[in-house]
């Protein structure tokens, strides 16, 4: 049988050297705990920088115009893709453009909307109360304070950091599972903890960057630092990673692994993005997009 044809990692990832990324993470881990704050935040900085570079595109993948879209998307966005949750919101704030027009919609005819999301009732019932309290005490309007925002029924500080960094312009570190399990990776911390790894996280990087870091972290570990088998051979900040070795190291191994606009046979929709088109656009040229 013909050995198989190694897959050529994707041209715009950064090649990893393994003799030097191996070199670095087995550095780091015997130092790991020995490195100076200093030197933390830079090489911090320094991963935030190749990822910036790598995920020039990185926006939030919900589609809204206003903070209460984005609120109630983020909200029923739990347990199901965002993909799904944008094919389901135009039909929603059609019938439903403010948080007053939700409180007041008929139950059931928001039950079948948000049907296809799964959970659908549960959905409805939070949704509506969410926007039920909007009305109460906050005259209607979303309010742009993390202080406020938690108090609503169902959103938490993820949530509310979601809203505050995308929609108000207000920094905020969104720690979600990707989030998490990069910075423990990356060394950032060593906490579980979502409001202490945001605690340590906030500490290594400048108030401005902490929305654009939140997305890109999710970028990267939904294409390229997964849960399971994280793509270490292709992985463009492999060699400031103390867990370099996680997931495979040969290039054609772990370029397998790629998902989405990274994967092989996928390079026209990286260059979409890059050349600027939206997720709209490029969902309705076929394209079938991260969830
Ligand atoms: S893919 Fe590997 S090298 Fe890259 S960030 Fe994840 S664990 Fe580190």
């Amino acid at each position: 049988m013909a050995a198989a044809t190694p897959v050529p990692p994707p041209a715009h990832l950064r090649a990893v050297d393994p003799a030097r990324a191996r070199a670095g993470a087995a550095r780091r881990r015997r130092t790991g705990a020995a490195e100076t704050p200093l030197a933390r935040k830079r090489r911090a900085r320094r991963i935030n920088a190749v990822l910036a570079e790598a995920y020039p595109y990185a926006v939030a993948e919900l589609d809204f115009e206003n903070p209460y879209q984005l609120l109630v998307a983020t909200v029923l966005s739990a347990q199901t893709t965002d993909v799904r949750v944008n094919a389901t919101t135009p039909r929603l704030f059609a019938a439903c453009p403010t948080p007053r027009a939700l409180a007041e919609a008929d139950e059931a005819q928001v039950e079948q909307i948000v049907r296809p999301l799964g959970f659908y009732r549960a959905k409805t019932r939070a949704i509506r109360a969410l926007a039920q309290r909007i009305v109460d005490d906050f005259d209607g309007e979303v309010p742009g304070r993390l202080e406020d925002l938690v108090t609503l029924p169902g959103v938490g500080r993820k949530t509310a950091n979601v809203v505050l960094g995308n929609a108000f312009g207000v920094p905020g570190l969104t720690v979600d599972t990707h989030f998490g399990r990069l910075a423990r990776r990356f060394g950032w911390t060593g906490e579980e903890d979502p409001v202490k790894v945001e605690r340590d996280v906030a500490e290594l990087f400048e108030p401005r960057d902490w929305t654009d870091l939140s997305q890109r972290l999710v970028y990267h570990g939904r294409r390229v630092c997964h849960a399971r088998r994280p793509a270490c051979g292709v992985c463009p900040v492999a060699d400031l990673c103390p867990s370099y070795g996680e997931g495979p190291t040969g290039t054609a191994e772990a370029a397998a692994l790629l998902k989405y606009e990274f994967a092989p046979g996928r390079e026209a929709l990286l260059e979409g993005y890059l050349a600027g088109r939206t997720r709209a656009q490029l969902r309705a040229e076929g394209w079938e997009l991260a969830p």
